[in-house]
């Protein structure tokens, strides 16, 4: 099945990935349905028809599934059994199966371990009954993070012994976690892939990524690792597509440790942050990929065009509203804003990607730019 230009996508959820989606498959002469309950969702805005609805609305859901050939989701918390209900009627990608490992800590990574990741030692934390036996298995500094639901670095708590454990377990509000053993970390990276449903993969080139307060602060590109680290990252990227028969673009997330070991830690099945600087950086973007794994086209040329840093924009920079002037004074930046109306510490409102000539020229504008923003403090 090739869905052509004209045909109509479907996307699950309004906020930015679909509103970023929405626009590459606009572009591309798609027409685009996006189901979001939220009247002034970003994706909402520019979608050419905004399903107002919930989730879980079966009416909304089957209408969706009459005036779309292919439908994808751009968060993991959709429920599963709304993928099903569609699936029965349209296309699907990824699938409810590959969506329903991702909401999941303890299934994603018992999934990557199968398919052959490195993880960090974790334990399951069901109820209170599994407390002790997880303890004794991490033994030693350990986060517990919810199994379900929890994203920038929300529902995670550090714990050094039983007691800890215990009271944390308490504020998470006893509900199923993961413990896992507190690794040494000296980088974090991101591979950010698209398969599509003739099996072929496309790899984007390995983020390095930094975070502040939880939250994905900057992307540097190409990442500042071994080739070897970033082979072995791909590497694992894939085998892990491949065991899910994943459609559609999948971002994991890794630690590199400071001996040097390349550990999963998380995939999001759709377009991730990590993978903006695609939309100014490489021959095709993330979202342009997307739509491509979607229609069941050949996939885009992901090759890097030059050397990028993405810079996140939060609301927290918003006193009245952030000096664009002089953001827009440097010829290397790429400004995308996400057309959210309310400005909230810690929202993501827009990104900027520096392009430069060398990686250090690009990590300069960025620096330079985050201090006339005053981001980063
Ligand atoms: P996560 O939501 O699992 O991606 O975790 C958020 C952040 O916490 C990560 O980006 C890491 O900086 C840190 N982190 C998560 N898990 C571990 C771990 N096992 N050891 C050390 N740091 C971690």
């Amino acid at each position: 099945m090739m869905l052509l230009p004209g045909a109509t996508l479907g996307v699950l959820g309004g906020g930015q990935l679909g509103r970023m989606f929405t626009l590459a498959a606009r572009v591309m002469g798609y027409k685009v349905v996006v189901l979001d309950p939220d009247p002034e969702s970003p994706a909402g805005q520019v979608a050419d028809i905004h399903l107002k609805a919930a989730y879980t609305d079966a009416t909304a859901l089957l209408h969706m599934a009459n005036l779309c050939q292919a439908i994808t989701t751009e968060f993991e918390n959709v429920p599963a059994s709304s993928l099903e209900m569609l699936a029965q009627k349209c296309f699907v990608a990824p699938s409810a199966e590959a969506v329903g490992v991702a909401q999941d800590r303890l299934l994603e990574k018992s999934r990557a371990q199968e398919c052959g990741c490195d993880t960090a030692p974790f334990a399951n934390v069901e109820d209170e009954g599994f407390l002790v036996q997880a303890w004794t298995r991490i033994e030693g500094p350990a986060l517990l993070k919810t199994r379900r639901l929890g994203y920038d670095g929300k529902g995670q708590a550090r714990v050094d012994n039983l007691d800890d454990l215990v009271t944390a377990f308490d504020h998470m509000g006893r509900v199923p976690c993961l413990l896992e053993g507190m690794l040494d970390l000296k980088q974090e990276i991101s591979v950010v892939l698209a398969r599509n449903a003739q099996g072929e993969i496309a790899f984007f080139p390995v983020a390095e990524n930094q975070h502040r307060n939880g939250i994905l602060d900057v992307s540097i590109v190409p990442a500042r690792v071994p080739e070897g680290t970033a082979a072995k990252a791909r590497d694992m990227a894939a085998h892990l597509a491949e065991g899910l028969g994943y459609v559609g673009v999948l971002a994991v997330e890794f630690f590199i440790l400071t001996d040097g070991r390349v550990v999963f830690n998380e995939m999001a099945p759709r377009p991730h942050n990590s993978g903006h600087y695609t939309l100014d950086a490489c021959a095709t973007d993330q979202f342009q990929q997307q739509v491509r794994a979607l229609a069941g086209l050949p996939l885009g040329d992901p090759r890097l065009l030059s050397p990028v840093v993405m810079v996140n924009i939060l609301g927290d920079i918003w006193q009245p509203e952030p000096a664009w002037d002089k953001l827009l004074a440097h010829p290397g930046v790429q400004l995308h804003l996400y057309g959210k109306a309310e400005a909230r510490p810690g929202r993501k409102m827009g990104h900027y990607n520096c392009l430069a000539e060398s990686l250090e020229a690009a990590l300069t504008l960025a620096h330079i730019t985050r201090s006339e923003l005053g981001i980063g403090g």
